[in-house]
């Protein structure tokens, strides 16, 4: 129901909200800018997030971030007010460890990210290696292919704040070889910004490796649609799934290239006015529903 239409739920009659709250089973939500801020919960979204679990829809947490395990996300889920657990959390470090599981991949990882993915990896069996800071060389090209692990099969590039030029030559030198697999945990331009200082966010590390690899990465976080896969792994219907996200560019993407319906919240990055914009150039993606914020469905869930 309300397939873009960007209707505003607060709008809605009592036998509308009851037939949209009928529509879904499953819930996946964003994380910053809907449910937190920094380390400050939202108000309402704890709530309204844990109301969906008494009316019994399956719940998933999803991020992009790849730096961190699931269980350390539960925890900071749980000390916001969130009932939440470690596998209800979609991180890209898991997505990359369930999908290369999936495969049936037994090779070694060459990995450009953190400890956060080698958690992910490790407990699916999946060995790997280049955590960490890589010696520079003062003759940089001075590489030998010595230096090269030949059980690597493939390189899966996150975020990694050690990266370094001996790094991109490594991943480039095994992505040589056809065979070698090529994932992404994500192509987020930046870090949402705080201050005037801009952090580069992890598709910078990815183009950077894409260029010099002359290959493209299979991108496994928001907005590409392996999500989708996943939740049909574990039986889901994705028709009969909602997205909840405060941007239109990852998180209502994703729903409309995965076939969810969509609800954006006006709590993080999106705007009063930059919906506006949305309303007016009708400029795909755009969302089924919208909100100022998750919290303000508490007052529309029947009584
Ligand atoms: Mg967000």
């Amino acid at each position: 129901m309300f397939k873009s239409a960007v209707f505003n739920l607060k709008d809605a009659t009592k036998e509308e909200i009851q037939t949209f709250l009928n529509s879904f089973d499953t819930v996946l939500t964003d994380c910053d800018g809907v449910l937190w801020i920094d380390n400050n919960a939202i108000p309402g979204s704890p709530e309204t997030m844990n109301q969906f679990r008494k009316l019994g829809k399956k719940i998933f947490y999803v991020t992009n971030n790849s730096t961190k395990i699931r269980s350390d996300f539960a925890i900071k889920a749980q000390e916001l007010g969130f009932i939440a657990s470690a596998d209800e959390i979609l991180s890209t470090a898991y997505l990359v460890a369930h999908y290369l599981k999936g495969i049936g991949f037994t090779k070694k990882v060459y990995m450009i990210g953190s400890n956060g993915i080698g958690e992910e990896l490790k407990a699916v069996g999946i060995r790997y290696i280049g955590v960490g800071p890589d010696h520079v060389c003062s003759d940089f090209k001075s590489m030998k292919p010595s230096e090269l692990d030949s059980e690597v099969g493939a390189v899966v590039v996150g975020f990694d704040e050690h990266v370094s030029y001996p790094k991109f030559m490594k991943a480039a030198s095994y992505l040589d070889s056809e065979d070698c697999l090529f994932i992404a945990t994500n192509t987020d331009e930046r870090f949402p910004k705080g201050g005037s200082i801009v952090v580069p966010g992890t598709g910078t590390l990815v183009k950077a490796v894409e260029t010099c690899s002359q290959r493209k990465a299979l991108v496994l976080g928001k907005p590409h649609a392996y999500v989708r896969k996943f939740l049909e792994s574990c039986g889901l219907d994705p028709a009969r799934t909602l997205m909840i996200g405060d941007r239109c560019n990852t998180d209502i993407e994703l729903g409309v290239r995965c076939g969810f319906q969509t609800l954006l919240v006006l709590s993080g990055v999106t705007s009063e006015r930059d919906l506006e914009k949305i309303r007016t150039e009708k400029k795909p993606p755009l969302p089924d529903v919208v909100l100022p914020k998750l919290g303000d469905l508490m007052a529309l869930f029947p009584s």
